[in-house]
């Protein structure tokens, strides 16, 4: 068996509820910054008064920075880090969906960290230098179940003037205090359900094939499988199902425990980076079936798709197609079986640009494939996806 670590340092109050102890479980300062969405969503739902009352019964004062784009940018990293540090700020909390998690850490690093951040990041013009100083301490508040960033040590943001979207990672970038409350997603309209459920089963599955996945991360992405498996429709259906809401929102941070993505992720963000109007979960529902079904055909790991496929519902599962077929079928009961690039302004002249980007910002992930994957099978790929 492979050598692996367990770290998950995070204290995650999980359940319908939960955001009303968050006063009570000692955050990390005196001084919040609160960095959610430029949309109105927070704001209407309450979410944001709710967070803010928590702040005041522990005793913290808060300024708010509510400019982050549904694919963080670089500048609003530098503009919210500035602010916290001429604000005094001591620690930062992200509340929203995936982008306003990810750009709370990122502004986190930069709160403490002199320079651009792109100077810590490894993207194609990243200098990928180590950080001076420890970042800000991060609470997240998740609004939707997807990214997972509540327990991980992930940033995702985008650099708007080279197109690139990576991910940047540090171990002191885990979050102190998540909260993972149903309550707060049962809002979250139907099809932004099944694109964030999907990424979540992504997440799962390319943990899975990863050809560094271990039994511990194993054990959480089956689970997560599973509850999206059995849980997405319900959700996706009925928003106010909130036993579906809780699993979905369980499968999504366990999906996240241990998140080892494969190049599925690196060519969706090839995608939104270039097309940043296209949910994440939804450009890879786009180009799932056809990137699964070129590891299936290559035989590449056919027992770890039954598996999968088992985990989903299918007891008798015994070859890799099976898991194409629960796929495919999941889907259609999510309504999201006839997505089109072509919708987002993807460009089918521009495959091997999409390609040679998937490559170049995020190329590792590349490595963690079951089989190797040349740039003409990337572009094959889209290719076949495209609509
Ligand atoms: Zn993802």
């Amino acid at each position: 068996m492979r050598k692996f670590q367990y770290y998950i340092p995070t204290r995650v109050l999980f359940g319908k509820g939960a955001l009303n102890d968050l006063h009570k479980k000692g955050l990390p300062g005196k001084k919040a910054l609160v960095v959610t969405s430029s949309g109105k969503s927070v704001k209407v739902n309450g979410y944001l008064d709710r967070v803010q009352e928590q702040l005041e019964l522990a005793g913290c004062e808060h300024v708010l920075f509510d400019k982050i784009l549904p694919n963080p940018v670089l500048r609003h990293v530098m503009e919210g880090a500035s602010l916290a540090k001429e604000t005094g700020c001591d620690f930062i909390v992200g509340l929203g969906g995936g982008s306003s998690m990810d750009a709370a850490k990122a502004i986190a690093v930069m709160a403490t960290n002199p320079g651009d951040y792109w100077d810590y990041n490894a993207g194609k013009t990243g200098k990928g230098l180590p950080l001076v100083c420890d970042p800000l301490p991060v609470v997240e508040i998740t609004t939707t179940a997807g990214t997972g960033s509540e327990v991980d040590p992930t940033a995702v943001t985008t650099k708007e003037e080279t197109n690139e979207k990576c991910g940047f990672m540090h171990e002191k970038l885990y979050p102190v205090i998540s909260v993972v409350d149903p309550d707060l997603m049962m809002t979250v309209p139907p099809a932004l359900t099944a694109y964030q459920g999907f990424d979540v089963l992504f997440h799962a599955a390319e943990s899975v094939i990863n050809k560094y996945e271990n039994p511990m991360g194993e054990m959480f992405a089956l689970k997560a499988i599973e509850y999206i498996a059995r849980y997405l429709p319900a959700a996706v259906k009925d928003g106010s199902d909130s036993e579906a809401r809780a699993y979905v929102a369980l499968a999504n941070s366990m999906a996240a425990f241990f998140m080892l993505c494969t190049s599925e992720h690196s060519m969706e963000h090839a995608l939104s980076a270039y097309h940043q109007k296209l949910p994440h979960g939804a450009g890879l529902i786009m180009i799932s079936l056809a990137y699964h079904r070129h590891f299936v055909e290559a035989h590449a790991c056919d027992d770890l798709y039954i598996k999968m496929a088992k985990a989903m519902g299918k007891a008798d599962a015994d070859k890799a197609e099976d898991f194409l077929d629960l796929l495919l079928r999941l889907q259609k009961d999510c309504g999201v079986d006839e997505l089109k690039m072509s919708d987002y302004g993807v460009d089918p002249n521009n495959l091997e640009k999409y390609a040679a980007n998937a490559r170049e910002s995020m190329g590792r992930l590349f490595a963690c494939d079951p089989a190797p994957l040349s740039d003409e099978d990337v572009v094959k790929i889209y290719r076949q996806s495209y609509r």
